[in-house]
């Protein structure tokens, strides 16, 4: 691969400069090293030994492990006096999570009473009393065809069932002959039939599909058997109800619906009292920053996971000092660099984010909640994210030569990116960089398994920064007594290296390998 040297990319943003003004003199460019050397082994160690000690439980997501984490990152930049990144102040971006469990409650039907899991079928919740559904016969909408015309479902149930018209000589009516049509499939019909009725307006689908309930309670019941336990971001309630109703609820609705399919209103007194068993769980991001001084409104993240594993079922912490609390402690200490930088006036030109995610190990879910649900600050003007999980200990592959990094990413999207970072480690670290995990074909795929990831899926360059795996990772023996801390030293200090230098070159980081 090409490269390009600073100091000839400096010689050419010096050219460019020159033509815009003559009086401004140049401002002197400011060493980066002693405030690299702020970043010292004595300082992660002790950072480390309590973030990864006992007292924090294994950090799992939710726990009070996890809160004690929290708390321990917002006292770092509380003392460093570097601010919050939200506009509120908090440093804690709440990110709302569920485990999800299938829906409990009944439906009832004109005083008559019928139960979720037998014989009716959610995965949604539903509360609320109405007196009159719409019928929309086989709710399909194609061609010239509609089961719409003339009613109006907006801020209704509607009334379904499964199936399509066919007429007095017994040809289907979409295709005109004897063929079926796509709305004879029971599982493909179903999300387009669904899809109308939100598209039209409607709160809710009564879905009747007689030949597939048994199918569909058969999977209700393996999701309750099964799914109960899994976290993911909280839904936000805007999903549209679907309900399948066997054939005792839909007498009791509407006992004519195999031969009527005229779409018409329907009285009747239904009660919904349904509600979610999800387990709420509250978790946070820590997010602070370090406004640019010259271009604000850039922003470079440095992530890292504040979660880990928790305790083991037979009581056992895990303490996770290499996952990610090595990541965690460099973060800080990246931070208190900058910070330094700032104070003596040669704060960074643009943004810097420190963003400490939670529920990585559930998922990557803080950083998903971060670019997909609440990005503290807009993704078009962030320029990169550095994500550092893993970087205190060596792999087996690497005993005896332990100068080593794998980097994973960096020319993903950015070829400049990855020139950059190879120069700034030949100038100022000197670590073997192994690119062995960034072969897309590379059966771990670890490009997809940290939190940089949700940002690369966004178009914005990163680099992953790990170690590899070792004997101890996702076990009670990875404690900070095995942390290699002057090589978490070096490689914190590549890191902020590297960001101090895409923070301050001149030009944004150009993406010139972005996916549609
Ligand atoms: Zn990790």
């Amino acid at each position: 691969m090409k490269k390009l040297s600073l100091l000839v990319l400096g010689l050419a943003l010096a050219c460019n400069s020159s033509q815009k003004t003559v009086s401004e003199a140049p401002k002197p460019v400011v060493d980066p090293v002693p405030y690299a050397e702020t970043i010292t082994q004595d300082d992660l160690k002790e950072h480390l030994y309590t973030y990864a000690s006992d007292e924090f439980e294994g950090r799992e997501t939710g726990t009070p492990g996890q809160k004690k984490a929290v708390e321990y990152i917002k006292a770092h930049y509380q003392s460093l006096n570097v601010p919050a990144a939200q506009s509120s102040g908090d440093y804690f971006q709440k990110v709302p999570l569920e485990v999800s469990k299938v829906p409990e409650g009944s439906l009832s039907i004109n005083g008559t009473s019928f139960e979720v899991g037998e014989d009716v079928l959610t995965f949604a919740q539903a509360k609320g009393n109405y007196n009159s559904v719409v019928y929309a016969g086989y709710g399909i909408e194609d061609g010239d065809y509609s089961d719409y015309s003339g009613i109006d479902v907006k801020g209704k149930f509607v009334l379904i069932k499964a199936g399509e018209p066919v007429d007095d000589s017994g040809n289907y009516v979409i295709t005109g002959n004897m063929e079926k049509s796509v709305w004879s499939n029971a599982s493909e019909a179903i999300g387009k039939k669904r899809d109308i009725a939100k598209e039209k307006g409607a709160i809710g689908v009564l879905y009747y599909d007689m030949l597939s309930f048994p199918r569909f309670q058969g999977y209700f019941q393996f999701m309750k058997n099964n799914n109960s336990g899994r976290m993911q971001l909280a839904a936000d309630g805007t999903d549209e109800i679907l309900i399948y109703l066997n054939e005792d609820a839909i007498k009791a609705l509407k006992s004519d619906i195999e031969e009527d399919n005229v779409p018409k209103s329907i009285s009747a007194d239904i009660e919904m009292d349904i509600t979610s068993g999800n387990d709420q769980i509250d978790s946070e991001n820590v997010v602070a920053f370090i406004e640019g001084t010259e271009k604000p409104d850039e922003y470079v993240i440095i992530s890292s996971h504040l979660d880990h594993i928790g305790i083991t079922g037979d009581g056992q912490i895990n303490n996770g000092a290499d996952d990610d609390g090595s990541g965690t402690v460099a973060l800080l200490e990246i931070a208190e660099a900058f910070k330094k930088a700032a104070d003596e006036g040669n704060g960074p030109k643009r943004s810097l984010v420190f963003l400490h995610v939670t529920g990585e190990e559930k998922g990557l879910l803080g950083s998903r909640y971060y670019t997909d649900v609440d990005p503290v600050f807009p993704l078009e003007n962030t320029v990169a994210d550095l994500n550092i999980d893993m970087i205190g200990r060596i792999d087996p592959n690497y005993e005896g030569a332990r100068n080593y990094l794998y980097l994973i990413g960096s020319d993903k999207l950015s070829t400049e990116l990855h020139n950059l970072s190879e120069e700034v480690n030949k100038k100022y670290s000197n670590i073997e960089f192994d690119y062995t995990y960034n072969d897309e074909n590379d059966p771990n795929r670890f490009y997809y398994r940290s939190d940089h990831y949700n940002f690369a899926k966004n178009n914005i360059p990163i680099i992953f920064y790990f170690n590899g795996t070792h004997a101890d990772y996702h076990r009670p023996s990875d404690t900070p007594d095995k942390i290699n801390y002057d090589l978490l030293e070096n490689r914190a200090r590549l890191i902020f290296h590297t960001a101090w230098e895409i923070a301050n070159r001149p030009l944004r980081l150009v993406v010139d390998k972005a996916a549609d």
